[in-house]
């Protein structure tokens, strides 16, 4: 089966790690701040805090804003789970905003509007965590002028999106945002097996988020309550997490970032041979804003189904009886059996849902061969003209 996505791992990669393996630190060593260094630089922020998964980035992202019980937090419902479930481990309330149908980015238009009839019943959000879908960038001008308007505070879900450019300007920047959360995990754009890091401007919101990874314990003494005890003392002065990421799965991001420019220019070069072999076909191939340089983590089609004898689940079916492995991203994250228990409507975001009924991923990653390549449009063809 051609998966929809997996890891690009080299020689130089696996002596990476094995390097680590034999030095005296396995976890916190030098690894994890020279990453955390390598990706701050390249993305243009000033802290990174290196996280053992993405989930736990947005889980201390929240924490380090301040949110907690009584809280609203609004995000997408065409996401992973772990972008609106960040919100319920901090006792808070989350909302969704429904997408816009040519990017499947939260709409700015259906934030605003939102946003207006928030002020008037006195709940505005007090963060919105925008998506990054398939790695395109969310119109995070507009966002940021709405966060100033209406005073809520910004974490940009990345995780599809380490590589990727909005206006010119690489995304991690948050230039217009407070903190931008990546993932690791294999199946993204780089990877250290688990992992997840958050970036951020502010100096006080990065040592909140390394506090809350180690368990909220400091050893600064310009931190603790009273003088340290003698050289052994640490003191305990938030309630934090373990959220270490390894050393040994840091050096294998590190090693990775060296490829991170290629593996996006080989994610392109395979979307652009879609888009052509694809175009006679009725399906929606992915539309790319100008302000946009995508990191492609995703390659979603939309099928014309009134141009198709067959429904969205039959099609699926026969591509994976065709040995290509092809996906959905994502299930309306508020369709799921918690959330609904949770009291949301199926209906609350339309446009989500249609696109959930036509929405397939087909195979990208930078070792998908052409001739792999070949083989999912040769099934995608027979399977929508047959
Ligand atoms: C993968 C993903 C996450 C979670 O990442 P982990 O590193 O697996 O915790 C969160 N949000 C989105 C949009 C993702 O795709």
């Amino acid at each position: 089966m051609i998966p929809y996505g997996r890891q690009t791992i080299s020689e130089a990669d696996i002596q990476a790690v094995v390097e680590v393996l034999r030095s005296d630190f396995l976890t916190q060593g030098p690894a994890v701040p020279a990453f955390e260094s390598a990706v701050a630089n390249y993305c243009g922020a000033q802290y990174a805090c290196a996280v053992n998964s993405a989930t736990s980035a947005l889980h201390i992202a929240c924490l380090a804003l301040g949110v907690g019980k009584g809280d609203s937090v609004w995000t997408s419902p065409i996401t992973f789970v772990a972008s609106a479930n960040c919100v319920l481990y901090c006792g808070a309330d989350v909302d969704f905003v429904d997408i816009d149908p040519r990017t499947y980015n939260i709409s700015v238009e259906c934030l605003a509007a939102k946003l207006a009839q928030a002020e008037k019943t006195g709940n505005l959000p007090k963060v919105v965590i925008p998506v990054h879908l398939s790695g395109q960038s969310c119109d995070m001008e507009a966002i940021h002028r709405l966060s100033q308007q209406y005073g809520f505070n910004i974490i940009e879900d990345a995780s599809h999106a380490i590589g990727a450019q909005y206006r010119g300007q690489s995304v991690g920047n948050c230039r217009y945002s407070d903190i931008t959360v990546f993932s690791f995990h294999p199946v993204k754009i780089i990877t250290t097996g688990e992992g997840g890091m958050a970036l951020t401007n502010d100096a006080g919101l990065a040592r909140r988020m390394q506090l809350l990874r180690s368990h909220g314990i400091t050893r600064e003494t310009s931190e603790m309550t009273h003088d340290a005890d003698g050289s052994w003392y640490y003191q305990q002065i938030a309630l934090g997490f373990n959220y270490r990421l390894t050393d040994f799965q840091a050096a294998l991001g590190l090693s990775q970032m060296q490829r991170l420019d290629e593996f996006v220019a080989t994610r392109h070069a395979l979307a652009k041979r879609y888009d052509d072999l694809l175009s006679h076909l009725p399906v929606a191939i992915p539309w790319q804003h100008s302000d946009s340089y995508s990191a492609l983590h995703l390659y979603v089609i939309r099928l014309r189904l009134n141009a198709i004898n067959k429904t969205h689940s039959e099609l699926f079916e026969l591509l994976r009886a065709e040995g290509v492995g092809v996906n959905l991203h994502y299930i309306p994250v508020y369709w799921q059996p918690y959330y609904q228990e949770m009291g949301f409507k199926i209906g609350y975001c339309p446009e989500a849902e249609r696109y959930y009924g036509e929405a397939i991923s087909l195979p990208i990653y930078p070792g998908l061969t052409e001739t792999q390549q070949n083989q999912v449009v040769l099934a995608l063809r027979k399977a929508v003209t047959v």
